[in-house]
């Protein structure tokens, strides 16, 4: 059996057809534009490609609870062209199952089934580049509520010194505002990968990292934490962030997880592919259980 995979993101929409255990029999990228041209040239693509299912995992925020009338529909978000778009309004003609999540959640799932989290049930996945983002798995399943998780915006204690106006239009202490690639390039003027050899930026951003995750872990009790996005890219900030989350947790929690801190917090595992695998969990997981046939 066949499934198609749509990570749907604000500069590209990967498409791809994979089979049920995973491997990619297609793929392409598909750049994003207008809702309207994008989605349709999306739609075509998996037109035809005898697929069971679709799963798509999406920036947001995103209505994903599938009882509401406006199920699939953006949110406030900053691609304001996207903005009260229904995403799947295109892809309902297909007239096969659809799963729908959010892109970070999509990636978490992925690396439960597929990836570094197998045999894992609650494991948290933050991803960190533009913006900050977590995915949460618990008891096997990405949490929904009456949205979705928006961990980048929790608040963290500003360091002394740290004068940068917040990149997040909604809050002057978030984690995404004050350590998003988006906020080092406001406070140095030069993008993550140009800053490698700077000490102070990455002691800074680590520090702000690794008081969200402190709090995450005192809330969610994840098994693994695994940390992506393009920011991540920079392997010494892996370290900084143990160290700091270690010293923050201030010996409180006494696991064995928290005693491997190289394990609990691990870059992904899944390459290039982990979108499209997270697509494939989604829509696996969904047609295991409840499936929503779009008509
Ligand atoms: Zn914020």
């Amino acid at each position: 059996m066949k499934y198609g995979a749509l990570e749907a993101g604000g500069t590209k929409m990967v498409c791809a057809v994979l089979t049920e255990d995973g491997v990619v029999e297609e793929k392409v990228r598909i750049p994003t534009w207008g809702p309207q041209e994008t989605m349709q040239e999306v739609a075509a693509w998996f037109q035809g490609k005898d697929i069971a299912g679709l799963g798509v995992a999406a920036f947001g925020p995103i209505v994903l609870d599938e009882a509401s009338a406006r199920f699939g529909t953006l949110l406030e978000t900053t691609k304001t062209a996207w903005r009260y778009y229904d995403l799947l309004a295109q892809l309902r003609p297909l007239g096969i199952p659809i799963a729908l999540d959010t892109d970070v959640n999509g990636a978490c799932l992925g690396e439960v089934v597929y990836g570094c989290a197998r045999g894992l049930s609650n494991v948290l996945y933050l991803t960190v580049g533009t913006g900050i983002g977590a995915g949460l798995v618990i008891h096997g399943k990405t949490v929904q509520g009456m949205l979705h998780p928006e961990a980048g915006h929790v608040r963290v204690q500003r360091r002394e010194g740290d004068t940068l106006q917040s990149v997040c239009a909604y809050h002057e202490n978030c984690v995404e505002g004050l350590a998003s690639g988006t906020a080092i390039r406001a406070r140095y003027g030069a993008d993550a990968e140009c800053l490698t050899d700077r000490d102070d930026v990455w002691e800074l951003e680590a520090d702000y990292l690794a008081q969200a995750i402190a709090g995450y872990i005192c809330v969610l009790s994840p098994q693994k934490i695994v940390l992506g996005g393009g920011v991540m890219h920079q392997k010494k900030l892996f370290p900084l962030i143990r160290e700091k989350v270690h010293a923050y947790l201030n010996g409180y929690l006494v696991t064995e997880e928290l005693q491997n801190m190289e394990r609990y917090i691990c870059p992904p595992s899944l390459g290039d592919n982990q979108g499209i695998l997270g697509c494939l969990a989604l829509i696996r997981s969904a047609t295991d259980g409840k499936i929503r046939r779009e008509k």
